[in-house]
């Protein structure tokens, strides 16, 4: 049984292929820069190596019948016929207060997308062009949707509400959603495995941590609380993101400073221009400043310093509402690759029982594997996440179910 999954983002289209008895990947790749004149196509399959062509595409249907048409290629392609492909998972960034699972798609679910477009502008249309082009190219395999804000709907109201005036809430949707939903419920699922317990018995605090990154609070397998919020935005200081800020900060740009009466700009400066690239005027990326800071940089130190210790307040916050946890996860580039990124973050926990062990932390692997001392009530955790893997096992449990 093959599973394509197909991750349309605002300008660009990844595909994975798996066979779902080993879920190993058959096929790979992605087009980027869709609609600009340095469009490319990289895929790789599980018999070739890496290719990388130029290419051009104009919209996201113009991209994914490129890559159908590269999948069912006679000579290099992975497939001979269209029927080989059982269904067809999709990433959804946003599903609103709407979809609290993976579903089916039908006409009244495609709809009901349609009604996400507002919350998610540079997301969802692509999604749903998406979603157009593969039933035009595939006709009759199924398709399932897959949201990252499904897994945190469990949150209860006096989480995911914010105290604004309550219209906002019930006419425009303003509320906690949470994203990464994917991987949260990925890592959880294989914390449990590696716990040897049965994930409803289980509190833990899962920590994605990439340029983008949220950090969750699940008790008995459920997530109670998580750090993002309405959009990506919120929560710890991630790789050009401010994450948590007084929101007066907003009205005082607006009132100082012209520019920032469009919001489009506003938004940018909050999401593309903050976190580590603006405090220290360098980059955004944790290589880069851990090795400035290294180097003597008082910025970059100043940057690491303000992202480890929003993570740290994270966790402990996050403790304190679960009352007692079982394992502390790391995920993704930084969780997964960042001994010190982990070892600060977790420094001077140990009267939460959160003791990591320096020498485990530190060997390198990109194995799943325990960090924590013999003695730590908590077990920490570092595992490498799979979203990809996560649709397609959810597209597959949908279509079976
Ligand atoms: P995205 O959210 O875009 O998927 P990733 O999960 O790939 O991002 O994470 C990217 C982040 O992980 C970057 O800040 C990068 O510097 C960081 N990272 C990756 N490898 C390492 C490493 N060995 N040490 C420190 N940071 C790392």
């Amino acid at each position: 049984m093959k599973v394509l999954v197909v991750n349309c983002g605002s300008s660009s289209v990844k595909y994975t292929l798996f066979e779902m008895t080993s879920e190993k990947k058959v096929a790979w790749g992605l087009i980027e820069c869709i609609g600009l004149p340095q469009a490319f196509y990289k895929r790789q399959t599980i018999n070739s190596a890496e290719k990388k062509e130029a290419v051009k595409v104009t919209s996201h249907t113009e991209a994914v019948e490129l890559i159908i048409k590269g999948l069912l290629d006679k000579e290099t392609g992975s497939i001979k016929n269209i029927n080989e492909i059982t269904v067809i998972g999709h990433r959804i960034v946003h599903g609103r207060d709407k979809f609290s699972e993976s579903v089916l798609v039908t006409k009244t679910v495609k709809k009901g997308l349609k009604e996400c477009f507002s919350i998610a502008p540079l997301h969802t249309p692509a999604h749903y062009a998406g979603i157009l082009a593969v039933e035009k190219m595939l006709p009759g395999v199924p398709s399932v949707l897959v949201f990252d804000t499904a897994f945190h709907q469990t949150m209860p109201d006096y989480a995911y509400m914010y105290a604004l005036p309550y219209e906002f809430y019930e006419k425009d949707h303003i509320r906690r959603y949470g994203f990464h939903g994917t991987s949260h419920n990925y890592v959880s699922q294989r914390a449990a495995v590696m716990l040897g317990k049965s994930l409803d018995k289980l509190n833990l605090i899962t920590a994605h941590l990439g340029n983008g990154s949220s950090i969750t609070a699940i008790e008995k397998g459920k997530v109670i609380d998580t750090s993002m919020g309405f959009t990506p935005l919120q929560g710890v200081v991630m790789g050009t993101r401010c994450g948590d800020i007084d929101p007066a900060i907003i009205a005082y740009l607006v009132g100082e400073y012209p520019e920032y009466k469009d919001g489009s700009v506003l938004n940018d400066l909050m999401n593309k221009k903050s976190g580590l690239a603006g405090i220290s005027g360098l980059s955004a990326d944790m290589r880069a400043i851990i090795q400035a800071s290294s180097e003597g940089n008082k910025r970059a130190t100043l940057a690491f310093k303000m992202l480890t210790y929003s993570i740290k307040k994270y966790i402990s916050a996050y403790y304190g509402i679960l009352n007692n946890i079982d394992g502390l996860i790391f995920t993704a580039g930084m969780g997964e690759n960042s001994a010190i990124v982990r070892e600060t973050s977790c420094k001077n926990l140990n009267a939460l029982g959160i003791e990591i062990d320096v020498q485990k932390n530190n060997e390198r692997s990109s194995e799943e594997r325990f960090v924590s001392t013999e003695n730590s009530k908590v077990k920490i955790m570092v595992i490498p996440t799979n979203e990809e893997l996560m649709i397609a096992r959810e597209a597959k449990k949908v279509l079976g179910g």
